[in-house]
């Protein structure tokens, strides 16, 4: 994949962000992250902590899980950003870059909790019932 400095924001545009270099790209379909984005699915951008920048505002944090954060706006609630505090990668919403279309997701996680409605989404992608095998 080209490797394009990407960037991004909130709905309302106080939040601002960029991205140096892309990891992956993955749709996740946990019953976490639909509540989350009141969506059926996100894309996320998986990239290095150091590769990504917030450039405008500071988000709000909900601790999801012990050891996990999913940082949104305060004045919009769009969310941006989740991070696990033991990784070294932390991912992004696609949907909140300005380019969307700039990045393709790979493959599928947690599909054992996906709804029937998103199977129109990469049908052809590597699907994963949980978590990506590591190395994969
Ligand atoms: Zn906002
Ligand atoms: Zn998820």
């Amino acid at each position: 994949m080209a490797e394009p400095e990407l960037e991004g924001g909130c709905l309302c545009g106080q939040l601002r962000y960029r991205i140096r270099r892309i990891h992956s790209v993955y749709w996740c379909h946990c019953t976490m992250c639909r509540r989350s984005s009141g969506s059926g699915a996100i894309p996320w951008v998986t990239v290095a902590r150091e590769d990504f920048e917030l450039i405008a505002g500071t988000p709000r944090a909900y601790a999801s899980s012990p050891g996990v954060e999913r940082r949104f706006c305060g004045a919009c609630g769009s969310p941006i950003v989740f991070d696990m505090a033991r990784e070294a990668q932390v991912d992004v919403t696609v949907g909140t870059l300005d380019a969307p279309d700039a990045v393709r997701p790979t493959h599928h996680i947690w599909s054992r909790s996906a709804l029937h409605m998103t199977a129109g989404l990469g049908p052809d992608l590597p699907r994963y019932a949980a978590e990506r095998p590591a190395e994969e």
